[in-house]
This record gives C-alpha cells, structure tokens and sequence, in this order.
C-alpha cells in the first residue's frame, strides 16, 4: 500500500502536469468517483488548467482553475491510492510504447484524463482507491474532504511537542496505533510505522502515556529521517505500487523490520517477532526496542 513517501514520489513525478490544460475524460466506470455540490460531474474538469499539486498525508490534490473563473470556483480532484491505486503519466512521446497502450486498455484502468501535454491514467485493481471532486470551499469541511486528518509527516506543524501533546491526549493508544491513526498524523501505514518504531527503540504496543519528551523526539526524528530515506530511494515496492513512470521503487531493500519476521535482528542478530496490533501485524526485536 503507498504511504507518504510513495505518494510524495508519485506527486513529483506529475509535475510535468503542471499547466496543462485537461482536454477530455475517458470514465471507464462510474462507480470509481464520487463529486460533491455544487459539482455535478467529473466533465466539468474538462478545459480546466492544472495549476497545482498537493499531498496531505497519503491524499494527492490537484486544483484545476477553469478560465475567467474566480479561485473559489477552483475544483479540487482529491485521490487517494488505497491498496493498489496506481496513477501514471504518459508523455506525447511514450504515448506509442506498447507497455504504456496496455495500461491505457488494462482492465483496472479506470479513468483516462486526456491532457493537452499527455495522459494521466488511473488504475487501481482491488479499488480500495478513492476519487472525489469537489469546488475548493469545501476543502477540510467534511471528513470527505480531509476535515478530520492530521498534520502530515513532512510538513511544518508536526513537531516532537505537537507528538507529545497528542501522546498526552490519546494517553491509552498503543504506538504503533497512534502512528496509523491519520486523524493524528499523516502519512504513516504499516510499513513506516513499524520502521520508525524501531528506528526509535519503542515497542509497539506501549501506551503513549508512557513515552517521555525524548522518547517522542527519537520518534520525531525517525518519522523524518525515513520518511526522506525512502523518497530518496523511490519508495518502497513490494507487489504493486509504481511510480509516475509506472516503475518500482528501492527501499524495500532497506526495511529493518517490516515483512522480516524470524530473521536477525539488523542491530543485535537476534530474532524479530510479530504480534497483532489495531488489526495490523507487527515486526519489532523484543531486544532492541522498549517497553518504557
Ligand atoms: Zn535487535
């Protein structure tokens, strides 16, 4: 499943995108999206020019400004990826490759949005990806347009205090809970959090009452550092997240943790165990990390 860092490498690779002007849609189902008045229906991107791209968490926007029409008429076309969502950028050029026409006719394409400078394809095979489009006053209004997520994980209002204060507030979370939970803090899923846990010597089901100043710095720093690592490295790819490019990324070779379960220990040798967790499994080293 894409996490922040697999979102923000998707975002870059969009920004080519940027000014173009959307010329037509191809909905190849209509269940796939959902709009929100006084939106009517997917069509009124069209003609619209892409002005911006942002990423919230593991949410992608991009604001579309229609001609001679004020800002506050701006759409927002919110998309989030899921488990499997895939969103992929066809230049003019690559247009003719015969891998990029397969995706163009795959089965779980789903939407084709037809840009002056190239397309932009949705594919998502289990469809746990969302697609909303809304006008730009409803942005953070409604649950559904992220009225109830948290800071992201890169962005400027997450700090050690704001984890610590959240800490305080949640006193009864298990971490490796409060990590997932995006009400709280953007970005993280089961991969990262079980990363940055480890990265800061916390187990993941101690109680974040239990966490001191410190602790919630290491645990800071950690988000920041892997986080940037995995960027760095194209995201991390197990099964089914691509780039723009519709390629893999590296940092799967890097996890410490995640998906290691009864192999050593990077830092000791000894054996990683699992346990459940929120529902979500858990890899950690009883020996390197904490319970307080
Ligand atoms: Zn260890």
């Amino acid at each position: 499943m894409p996490e922040l860092a697999e979102v923000e490498i998707v975002k870059r690779g969009l920004e080519p995108l940027l000014g173009g002007v959307l010329l037509d849609l191809t909905v190849k189902r209509n269940d796939i999206y959902r709009v929100f008045d006084p939106v009517k229906s997917l069509d009124q991107l069209i003609n619209g020019k892409l002005i911006e791209i942002h990423r919230h968490g593991k949410y992608l926007l991009f604001i579309f400004s229609k001609p001679d029409a004020p800002t506050d008429e701006d759409l927002i076309l919110l998309i989030h990826l899921g488990m499997t969502g895939k969103l992929v950028y066809i230049d003019s050029e690559d247009m003719s490759l015969s891998s990029m026409q397969d995706l163009i006719r795959h089965k779980h394409t789903h939407l084709v949005f037809h840009f002056d400078k190239g397309l932009l394809i949705f594919n998502d095979v289990r469809r746990f990806g969302k697609v909303r489009l809304f006008d730009r006053n409803l942005l953070y209004k409604t649950s559904l347009t992220l009225s109830n997520i948290g800071p992201d994980c890169l962005g400027p209002d997450l700090s050690p205090d704001y984890l610590y204060a959240q800490g305080q507030r949640h006193p009864t979370l298990k971490m490796k809970s409060f990590l997932l939970d995006q009400s709280i803090l953007a970005g993280l899923g089961n991969i990262y959090a079980d990363e940055v846990l480890f990265e800061a010597s916390i187990m993941p089901d101690r109680l974040t009452s239990s966490l001191t100043m410190k602790d919630w710095t290491r645990v800071y720093k950690a988000i920041q550092t892997l986080l940037i690592q995995s960027i760095y490295n194209g995201g991390t790819s197990f099964r089914d997240y691509k780039n723009a490019r519709n390629e893999s990324g590296n940092n799967q070779n890097y996890l410490h943790v995640y998906g290691r379960k009864g192999l050593p220990c990077h830092r000791c040798g000894r054996s990683l165990e699992a346990a459940k967790i929120a529902g979500r499994t858990s890899v950690y080293c009883p020996h390197c990390q904490k319970q307080a």
